[in-house]
């Protein structure tokens, strides 16, 4: 590790741990002045902060591979290399699960540093025809994947739009056998609607341009007009065709699920007239949905729930069927490396019920990230028979509870509400969570600023506003009912079920008239709750490893620092209560071996060991610890001043 005094050169110190001072300023100046000598990456202890270039860097070459594969940690420029690395040599020699935690807002470089661990994990295992089958088919889960949940935004020209868990497993060779993905709340309202500027997912382009002509006669994207032909970018570049090819999908599977998708797109273009008959619908074969979708804004309401539920339905298949290739059979011992690439937290101008979920997630990632960074000091002070004194630090689960408590949370008041019968709307739900949350010291409303004589005029009266561990978010009650309700119209489902096209109607089982109950179907807001449940015991039970993305500027320019922007994803990210955490006890340790050959030059008496030479240089005693294999010390002040005395 690079550690000099940042008095000399803020861009040498690779490990925001060894700030001194810490503050806000010199965490963005270190940053700044990396960016800006093309390093982009910097750790902070074993967590790495990934700064987007927006340009291709000479940093991903087959010899960078070898150049981070088997090193050692210390001695190499911080990279992703040597994150993916660590946790693979972790799985594959300590035995130890691994868990890789992506985040950062969107542009920030989640999905490509996902790939970029994935592709390295792929390089630096063994080698044979069985081997490289399986990292094939894990390899081309992306392109299908990105093609039907990613789309271009203002923000990003292939954004994901939904959140992606997957587990890799490994046999005790370390050889990759297969894995598992889990697929997050797909943003489908984009399939009815999005921001001028953006596009539709890439699919439907693809569809277009590559066209089974007959699939798609008389039909185009929704709201996206003539785009035919100028695919440009992403889609002309991939296939999904031929990556499901390689994954498995039969030729039959891969018509059925663009025939699906074609279906959808022509959803998006009906017009509805006094009937509900689509053109072009029937070469789908789908019986034509009766009833109250037929009528004024019940139809459009019908329509878009629709087409909404088809495609997210029908990327739910996707995922299960992409399992069902990659999964290894039951029984084999494995280890496992999981990635997790999931959007950050978002504070936008406005936020409804989608930023509250996405927000939550975050709020549940940093609870878990404090927990088993600590758990992880701990163990490691256990292991060195090292004293450890509890540091105090931000505890943010009274805001999880607040949000997520099953008597009293606001998911589940929410859930409340949208069960109750007779009229129901978001004032009751607001005045209800006022009423539960008065006194709550992450809970703002009009109504308790008011109790509270509190003069606030950014406060409008149909809001709540949540104080996240990353910052104050108000969020807009309207739609919170009707997304988490999420409800289809039964006679809609039946349609479906009824309708000739086997994938169609699988995707719809609740049609079938006998199947049929009475039970509504979970709420969106406790489905995913229960996800996001599964997905922390599921960290909790690995060994954490940290890429913090960060977007430097928003108009995508290459090597462009905008520093009020950073700062502001540095809070969203928490960067600077990870240091803190990370400092918690000892914030630099290292192997004697190491340790020795670095400073020996500092005195006469390095024999026998690493305490002689301290005592010479005579330290504070609480700045130091001596584990059974590795020096602790306590304060970065401390590692400078031997910096300094080496360098004199
Ligand atoms: P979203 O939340 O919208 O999915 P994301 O965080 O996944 O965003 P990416 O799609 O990974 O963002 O990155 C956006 C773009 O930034 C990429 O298409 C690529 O052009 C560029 N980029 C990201 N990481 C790197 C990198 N390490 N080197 C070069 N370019 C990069
Ligand atoms: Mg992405």
């Amino acid at each position: 590790m690079e550690a000099t005094n940042p008095l000399l050169d803020a861009a040498a110190i690779g490990d925001l741990v060894l700030l001194d001072p810490l503050s806000e300023d010199s965490l963005l100046r270190t940053l700044r002045e990396r960016f800006q000598r093309g390093d982009i990456y910097t750790y902070i202890g074993n967590v790495l902060i990934s700064v987007n270039p927006y340009q291709p860097l000479p940093i991903y070459s087959p010899e960078k591979v070898q150049e981070y594969h088997n090193c050692n940690f210390f001695a190499v420029k911080p990279h992703i290399y040597a994150i993916a690395d660590d946790a693979y040599r972790s799985l594959r020699d300590r035995d130890r699960d691994q868990c890789i935690l992506i985040t950062g807002e969107s542009g920030a470089g989640k999905t490509e540093a996902s790939k970029l661990v994935m592709s390295y994990v792929a390089a630096v295992s063994s080698k044979g025809e069985e081997v490289d089958k399986v990292k094939e088919q894990l390899l081309q889960s992306n392109p299908v994947l990105e093609a039907f949940g990613n789309a271009k935004t203002i923000r990003n020209d292939n954004s994901s739009r939904f959140g992606k868990y997957m587990d890799v497993e490994f046999d005790f060779k370390g050889e990759p056998l297969g894995g598992v993905i889990n697929n997050y709340l797909l943003e489908k309202s984009r399939i009815v609607r999005h921001v001028r500027g953006e596009r539709n997912f890439h699919i439907f382009y693809q569809l277009l341009a590559g066209g089974s002509v007959q699939l798609l006669r008389r039909s185009q994207p929704h709201s996206t007009g003539s785009k035919r032909g100028s695919m440009g970018g992403y889609a002309a570049r991939v296939c999904p065709q031929d990556a499901m090819r390689v994954i498995g999908f039969s030729p039959t599977e891969v018509t059925e699920l663009l025939e699906v998708t074609a279906v959808v797109l022509k959803l998006g273009n009906v017009e509805l007239s006094s009937s509900y008959q689509a053109s072009g619908m029937e070469a789908c074969s789908i019986t034509e949905p009766q009833g109250r979708a037929g009528d004024g804004t019940g139809g459009y309401y019908g329509r878009d729930a629709l087409a909404k539920n088809i495609y997210s339905r029908l990327f739910d298949w996707l995922v299960t069927r992409i399992n069902t290739s990659i999964q290894v059979k039951p029984g084999k011992q494995r280890k496992v490396m999981g990635v997790l690439d999931i959007y950050g937290f978002e504070i936008f101008q406005d936020n409804g019920f989608e930023q509250f979920i996405i927000n939550y997630c975050n709020e549940k990632l940093q609870q878990i990230f404090i927990l088993l960074t600590l758990k992880e000091e701990q163990e490691e002070y256990v292991r060195e028979g090292i004293q450890w004194t509890p540091v105090e630090f931000f505890d943010n689960s009274i805001i999880c509870n607040l949000i997520e408590n099953s008597k009293s949370g606001i998911l589940a008041m929410l859930d409340e509400e949208c069960l109750r019968p007779g009229v129901v709307n978001e004032d009751t739900f607001l005045t209800k969570l006022n009423l539960l949350f008065a006194t709550h010291k992450h809970y703002e409303s009009k109504e308790t600023q008011n109790a509270r004589r509190v003069m606030d005029t950014s406060l409008p009266p149909q809001c709540f506003r949540i104080h996240h561990y990353a910052g104050k978010v108000t969020y807009n009650v309207t739609g919170f009912i009707e997304k988490n309700n999420d409800l289809l119209f039964r006679d809609l489902s039946q349609a479906m079920w009824a309708a000739r096209h086997p994938l169609l109607r699988s995707l719809f089982p609740e049609g079938d008239p006998q199947k049929a109950s009475l039970k509504l179907p979970p709420t969106a807001g406790s489905q995913f709750k229960a996800s996001v449940a599964m997905l922390m015991k599921n960290l909790y039970s690995k060994n954490p490893n940290y890429i913090r993305c960060i977007k430097p500027n928003e108009t995508k320019a290459a090597m462009l620092f905008t520093p009020e922007l950073v700062l502001a994803q540095a809070r969203y990210l928490g960067l600077m209560e990870n240091v803190r955490v990370r400092r918690a006890g000892y914030a630099f340790r290292q192997l004697y071996g190491s340790f020795l050959e670095r400073y020996k030059v500092l005195g006469s008496r390095t024999w026998p060991r690493a305490e002689a030479l301290l005592e010479e240089l005579a330290f504070p005693p609480e700045e130091l610890a001596f584990g059974h294999t590795k020096i602790f010390i306590r304060s970065p002040r401390t590692l400078f001043d031997l910096e300094r005395r080496r360098q004199e």
